[in-house]
């Protein structure tokens, strides 16, 4: 008999309440956007352009990379999240970095290395981001920036953006500028959250890297393995205050860690009042079939009740009792 728990749900799902929550994929590469797409994701929460940057000697071109956003954004209906190449930490970029830092997570790595890489890496992804917005279906493009510490980062980062969107249209040029947001994956940008949600449209949760800086436990170290639980009430309550520092600051909140692909978890997610959970593609019917079932506002009482949780063994506790 077929698996009904990936059984696609083309439709986008709100609770029995009638709370909409969107369900989005993560992907990387052309196949990931077609299974998404079958997989009824609402779109996509997480476009992860490092497959783009490696296993070759140079990086692609502004025309390479216009025309995978493009197809990308013509292959799913929604919205489409690129996030600015993430490189550096475990995945050093060869023809950029020599791979000698002592600390490399702690290093250059995300938009810091795009903001001080002397070459066009980051503007030629931003060019092209930017012409693909100016697209047929270049509405649907949105645009984040991860490893955020600081709104000094994000301002510039910015500022670059909308040079180049100038530069564009002094020559000629097609393009659109998107809608923005940055992942939240430092414990400086959840402390910042207010901050950057009033410069934003969005703030995304990345759960995988903010667990690893706020637990300060190396991702990849299996010796500390059990303190990287993204269900310890220290990343549960950094999720906490990031999401209501967006909602205050009229951003809109997601979540794309590995976190938000859990179904046993949803209705936390969801009472902690995230407004949407992009998750691989395999994981979004059963994501979606757990919104549909489940009740918002008891979701934000057993939220409520966790985040009171002192330890991990309470957490569980409590997030038990509450999810039968
Ligand atoms: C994260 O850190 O949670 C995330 C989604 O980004 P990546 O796993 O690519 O570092
Ligand atoms: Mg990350």
């Amino acid at each position: 008999a077929a698996d009904r728990s990936v059984d696609p749900i083309p439709e986008p799902v709100s609770t029995s309440d009638g709370r909409s929550i969107e369900v989005a994929a993560n992907v990387a590469g052309r196949e990931d956007v077609e299974r998404a797409a079958a997989m009824g994701a609402d779109g996509i929460g997480l476009f992860r352009t490092e497959f783009l940057f490696f296993d070759r000697d140079e990086p692609p071109g502004e025309d390479e990379q216009f025309r995978t956003y493009r197809d990308a954004l013509e292959t799913v209906s929604g919205r489409v999240i690129v996030r600015t190449l993430d490189v550096g930490g475990d995945k050093p970029l060869p023809y950029r970095q020599d791979g000698t830092e002592r600390n490399p997570f702690l290093g250059s790595r995300g938009i810091r290395l795009s903001l001080a890489d002397q070459s066009d890496l980051f503007e030629t992804q931003l060019r092209a981001l930017l012409r693909a917005a100016a697209t047929p279906s270049g509405d649907d493009l949105a645009v984040m920036f991860p490893m955020i510490a600081t709104v000094e980062e994000l301002d510039a980062a910015r500022e670059r953006l909308h040079a180049i969107a100038a530069d564009l249209t002094a020559a000629g040029v097609d393009n659109a500028v998107p809608e923005l947001g940055v992942m939240i994956e430092t414990p400086a940008a959840a402390f910042v959250a207010d901050e950057l949600a009033a410069r934003l449209d969005f703030l995304s949760l990345g759960t995988n890297d903010l667990t690893q800086y706020v637990m300060a436990a190396d991702r990849e170290n299996e010796r500390v393995a059990d303190l990287q639980d993204p269900l310890s009430p220290p990343v549960l309550r950094a999720i906490a205050r990031t999401v209501r520092a967006g909602h205050e600051g009229d951003a809109w909140v997601g979540m794309c860690g590995e976190l938000a692909g859990d179904p046993a978890v949803t209705e936390l997610l969801v009472g902690l009042g995230l407004d949407e959970l992009s998750a691989s593609p395999i994981a979004v019917p059963a994501v979606k079939r757990r919104v549909r079932d489940l009740d918002a506002s008891a979701a934000a009482a057993l939220a409520d009740r966790v985040l009171d949780a002192a330890t991990r063994d309470e957490v569980r506790a409590r997030y038990a009792d509450d999810s039968r």
